[in-house]
């Protein structure tokens, strides 16, 4: 199977697809979830959430590498509506966060209108019939509104490196760990120093005989303010709920007290600055190492990592930084740009995703016959409050343009969009609308504000490259503003901004 291929589920056959449903949800990690517990709850009960893996999960399913947990403290990074009081700790590892979101489905009973192992191969509007024909591999199926929940995070970015398919020794991506490969003992390399790389690294330097780490960018590194919870601290989340509601408001602030830098005020990420040179000068005594982890550009410009065992890793005897440029893959050997061979059994590519550019953009086509892909790639990847788009009726994108986060929870911002998806739906059916479609004016009017605010930002102005950007050097992807005024945008569904269409959709498929 290619490196990047997802294992996917084969459809259960005693569950195949209807050949209509009102609202299809494409895609069960946070986004399906949230979206089919909010629409049960609220009495949208005519739904299908499919999903080409075999469980709910999205990216917490996906990357399950060593060493994977969340940046962000869990008692933020859950649903409002499903708090968690059992956290081991403050930052969970990957295992527990997807064993929480099985959990919140399972005991919302929402799974029933799950579907897994269906990877959806096409979405294209049909303007007579007002209905959304969507092809998968289970079959064909007819919605009257789409909800993409894909995620950004979900198609592995390969690197493009000369040789690499011929690559003899065992490859693969950091999201489809293959486990079956044995460490122990081995030469080990990882391509990347981001956040999943940062992570690995540390987990797997210890088991491997020898690992070579291929950096490009040296990252920013924050120490990672990470432990336990002790028992009376659990034994209070679990009895005093305003405890937690009160751990999760300091949590929120705190994060929110970057924002500031990160769009307005770059001089006041400089103390973070500080923190990062000290953690480095702290931990890697070498100056020759430290000058070669040290970036070049302004932190806060890409993601801004957390880790106290990243610099110890680095410095392990049997680990070596690699800062000459990759040249090309050959046999068992990666060749670097200063002419050395580094032998290699298993290569590890933490290379990131296709975010601005996902496949999935692609299969989808709207009003016009123009798919997503090509619509932002002419325009730019915009939206109108990161959900609706025009030319693609009826159609929510969850995560979508300008909703990525740089530092705070995607769970807030996801549920800020449910509220405003929650509100479509209650719209159309008060006003007995059948279609809506965003209008191009009140989208281009929404975009104008966004990219003048990102184009100040710390993501466009701080020397670096990130996946933040598109191929037009913009920055679609984040949300340049508290999310607290996104959670405010989104509270309540315009209909004004919208053309609506009263008709009654056929289901004829
Ligand atoms: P990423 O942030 O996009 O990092 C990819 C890394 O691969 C970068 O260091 C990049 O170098 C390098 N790279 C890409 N192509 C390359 C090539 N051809 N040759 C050499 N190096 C190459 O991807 P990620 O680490 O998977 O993280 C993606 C996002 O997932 C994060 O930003 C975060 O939002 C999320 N995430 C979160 C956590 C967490 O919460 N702890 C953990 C993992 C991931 P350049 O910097 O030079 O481009």
């Amino acid at each position: 199977m290619p490196m990047t291929e997802h294992t996917q589920a084969p459809a259960d056959p005693t569950t195949s697809l209807p050949a209509h449903v009102d609202v299809l949800v494409v895609g069960a990690g946070f986004s399906g979830v949230g979206a089919a517990i909010r629409m049960s709850r609220e009495g949208f009960d005519d739904f299908l959430v499919v999903d080409r893996g075999a469980d709910v999960g999205g990216t917490w399913r996906d990357n399950d590498y060593p060493g994977a947990a969340c940046d962000v403290p869990s008692h933020l990074y859950s649903f409002s509506f499903a708090l968690n009081p059992g956290w081991t700790r403050t930052f969970s590892p990957q295992a527990e966060i997807f064993e929480y979101l099985r959990r919140t489905a399972r005991e919302a009973g929402v799974l029933p209108r799950f579907r897994f192992g269906v990877e959806v191969r096409s979405a294209r509007w049909d303007e007579d019939a007002a209905l959304w024909r969507v092809s998968t591999s289970a079959g064909d199926i007819t919605s009257r509104i789409l909800i993409l929940g894909v995620g950004p995070l979900c198609e592995p970015n390969l690197p493009d490196i000369p040789g690499i398919e011929g690559f003899e020794g065992e490859i693969m991506h950091s999201a489809r760990w293959r486990h079956d490969v044995p460490l122990r003992g081995r030469r080990a390399a990882v391509i990347g120093t981001g956040a999943s790389a940062i992570q690995i690294v540390p987990s797997i330097a210890p088991e491997v005989g020898h690992l070579d780490v291929y950096q490009r960018t040296a990252p920013w590194i924050l120490p990672r303010v990470d432990r336990p919870y002790t028992p009376p601290e659990r034994l209070a989340f679990r009895r005093i709920p305003a405890f937690r509601t009160w751990v999760r408001g300091q949590i929120y602030l705190t994060r929110e007290s970057q924002v500031v830098g990160l769009t307005r005020a770059r001089a006041l990420l400089k103390p973070l600055e500080t923190a990062a040179r000290a953690l480095l000068r702290f931990q890697v005594r070498d100056p020759e190492l430290r000058r070669r982890l040290t970036p070049g550009y302004s932190l806060g410009c890409k993601r801004i990592l957390l880790s106290n065992k990243y610099y110890p890793a680095i410095a392990r005897p049997n680990v070596d930084l690699v800062t000459s440029p990759i040249r090309e893959i050959r046999g068992r050997s990666i060749v670097t740009e200063d002419g050395a061979e580094h032998e290699t059994d298993v290569l590890v590519v933490a290379t990131g995703f296709h975010v601005t550019d996902s496949p999935a953009f692609g299969i989808i086509r709207g009003r016009d016959g123009r798919s997503l892909a090509e619509v932002w790639e002419e325009g730019g990847m915009t939206a109108y409050k990161g959900t609706t788009v025009h030319n693609f009726p009826n159609m929510f994108v969850l995560i979508g343009p300008a909703t990525g986060l740089g530092h705070s929870s995607m769970i807030f911002m996801i549920e800020s969009q449910l509220n405003y998806l929650l509100g479509a739906l209650r719209s159309m059916r008060d006003r007995g609308e059948s279609v809506i479609e965003v209008r191009e004016d009140v989208q281009e009017a929404y975009n104008e504000d966004i990219r003048r605010r990102v184009d100040e930002s710390i993501w466009m102005t701080g020397g670096c490259s990130s996946w933040y950007k598109d191929v037009h050097g913009n920055a679609p992807a984040v949300w340049p503003d508290y999310t607290f005024v996104f959670r405010r945008l989104t509270k309540d569904f315009d209909p004004n901004a919208y053309l609506r269409v009263s008709v009654p959709a056929s289901t004829d498929s």
